[in-house]
C-alpha cells in the first residue's frame, strides 16, 4: 500500500481551498498534478545544466544530453521498453496527440513509397483498411481518418457494447487480410474501460497489421509493458503521468521505428543533407525528433517515471481502485447514469456520467461550487457519446493523490444536484 499522506504532501497544488472548501481534484484523466520532484527538476536543469542535446563540445552540451538519454531510460522503464544504446524504443515527442499524428503521417509518406522497401509494411492503398474503435479520442480518431482519406485506405471500426467496452469479440470479423493498420486505446478516456488488446494484437498480427496502441490513460494509472502486450506503438502523453506539459512519448519495436521513415524533417534527424542529393536520415530515435527538444521536460518526465516506479506502479493501482470503488457509487444515485462499465474490474478511477434533465454545465458548476474539480463536455471524444445518446457528460478521474473521502464528497454533492436544478 502506498503511504498516502506522505504522497498526497508532495503535491503543493492541492494544498488549497476553492471557493472556500478544500480543493478535490478529480480531473487527472485531463492532466494530472505534479509532485514537487518534478515541479523542481524543470528548474533545477535550468538552473544547472540548460544546453542543446546532441551538438556542441562544451560540458553543459554534454552534461544536457546525458540527462535528456537518462531521462528517455527512466521512461522506458516504467513501460517495458528498450534503452540501450541504439537499442531505444522510446521517441520523444510533443504529447501522446504529436506521436499519433507521427505516426500516422509516417504511414503516409511510406504510402507515397518513402523509406523503400523497408517501409513498405506501413503502405496504405485503396482497398487496404485501417481499423480503430468507437471508443477512440479524436487524437486516434482524426488522424487515422485523415490517413485513409490520403491513401484511399477503407476506415473501419470495432464496435461499443452497451456499458461502452470496446467489442474485442469483433475482431475476426473487422480485422481482415486487407487490414493494414489497428490502433486502439487501452483504456478509454469516457468510459474508464480497459480493453482487452490481447485479442485484437494477436488478430492484428496474424493478417501482417501493425497495432497502434493509445496508452494515455493507461500507463498513468497501471502497471504497462509493451513487450508483454506485444504492441508494435504507443503513444502517450508525459503530463497525465504526474509530469510536465509538452512533451510526449511514442513507442516502437526497434525493428519498425528502424524501418519507418521520417514525418518531421529539420534539425538533428540527419546524418547526411544536400542542395542536390536526397538526405540520409539518422537512426532512431534521432530520426523522428527533429528540431530543439524540450530537454527540461524531458528530464522532469523522467522524474516523474522514475517517482511512479518508487511508488510502486501496483500500489498506484491498488490506491486508485479504492477510489474507483467510490467513484462508481455515482451510478446508484436516482437518475444519474454512468457510462461504462458499473463493475470495479477492468476499468480504472476515470468515470463519467449522465445527470438526467441537468446541463453537464450545470453540474460542473455546482460541483465546483464544492470545491471540487470534474471535466465537462464531450471529452474529446463524440462517437462515444453519441453511442450513449447523448452529446456532453460529466467525468471524475483519479489520481494517485485523491483520497476515498474526496471521492465520497463528490458522490454526497452529486446526490443534491438534480433537487437543487429541480430535475
Ligand atoms: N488519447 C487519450 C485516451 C486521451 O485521454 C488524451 C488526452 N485527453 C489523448 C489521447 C491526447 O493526449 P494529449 O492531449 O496529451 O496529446
Amino acid at each position: 500500500m502506498i503511504d498516502f499522506d506522505k504522497v498526497r504532501a508532495e503535491f503543493p497544488i492541492l494544498d488549497q481551498q476553492v471557493h472556500g472548501r478544500p480543493l478535490v481534484y478529480l480531473d487527472s484523466a485531463a492532466t494530472a498534478q505534479k509532485p514537487q520532484c518534478v515541479i523542481d527538476a524543470e528548474s533545477e536543469f535550468y538552473r544547472t545544466i540548460n544546453a542543446g542535446v546532441h551538438r556542441g563540445a562544451h560540458e553543459l552540451a554534454a552534461r544536457s544530453t546525458m540527462a535528456f538519454e537518462d531521462a528517455r531510460s527512466k521512461v522506458a522503464r516504467l513501460v517495458g521498453a528498450n534503452a540501450a544504446e541504439g537499442e531505444e524504443e522510446v521517441v520523444v515527442t510533443s504529447g501522446a496527440t504529436a506521436g499519433l499524428n507521427l505516426l500516422a503521417t509516417a504511414f503516409g509518406n511510406a504510402s507515397l513509397g518513402r523509406g523503400g522497401a523497408a517501409a513498405a509494411r506501413f503502405a496504405l492503398k485503396p482497398g487496404d483498411e485501417i481499423v480503430v474503435s468507437k471508443a477512440e479520442h479524436h487524437s486516434v480518431l482524426l488522424p487515422f481518418q485523415e490517413l485513409a482519406a490520403r491513401t484511399g485506405a477503407t476506415f473501419k471500426w470495432l464496435d461499443l457494447d452497451d456499458e461502452g467496452r470496446v467489442r474485442v469479440d469483433e475482431a475476426r470479423e473487422v480485422i481482415t487480410e486487407r487490414t493494414k493498420v489497428v490502433a486502439v486505446t487501452h483504456v478509454a478516456n469516457v468510459t474508464g474501460a480497459i480493453t482487452d488488446i490481447a485479442p485484437l494484437v494477436s488478430r492484428a498480427h496474424e493478417v501482417g497489421a501493425v497495432f497502434v496502441l493509445d496508452a494515455c490513460q493507461s500507463v498513468p494509472h497501471l502497471a504497462v509493458d509493451f513487450h508483454a502486450l506485444d504492441v508494435d506503438f504507443a503513444a502517450w502523453s508525459a503530463h497525465k503521468m504526474y509530469g510536465p506539459t509538452g512533451v510526449g512519448f511514442l513507442y516502437g519495436k526497434r525493428e519498425l521505428l528502424e524501418a519507418l521513415p521520417p514525418a518531421n524533417f529539420g534539425g538533428s534527424m540527419v546524418e547526411l543533407a544536400w542542395m542536390d542529393q536526397p538526405a540520409q536520415y539518422m537512426v532512431p530515435p534521432a530520426r523522428f525528433e527533429a528540431g530543439t527538444q524540450p530537454v527540461a521536460q524531458v528530464v522532469a518526465a523522467g522524474v516523474a517515471a522514475d517517482w511512479m516506479m518508487d511508488i510502486g506502479l501496483g500500489n498506484i493501482e491498488a490506491h486508485e481502485r479504492q477510489i474507483a470503488a467510490e467513484l462508481l457509487k455515482i451510478g446508484d444515485i436516482d437518475g444519474v447514469r454512468v457510462l461504462g462499465p458499473r463493475e470495479n474490474a477492468g476499468r480504472i478511477g476515470t468515470v463519467a456520467f449522465d445527470v438526467a434533465g441537468v446541463h453537464p454545465h450545470d453540474v460542473g458548476q455546482f460541483i465546483d461550487a464544492q470545491g471540487i474539480a470534474i471535466r465537462v463536455g464531450h471529452h474529446c471524444a463524440q462517437p462515444v457519446h453519441r453511442h450513449f445518446g447523448i452529446y456532453a457528460s460529466n467525468r471524475a478521474s483519479s489520481g494517485v493523490y485523491n483520497s476515498v473521502e474526496g471521492a465520497r464528497a463528490l458522490v454526497e454533492a452529486l446526490g443534491k444536484v438534480r433537487a437543487f436544478f429541480g430535475a
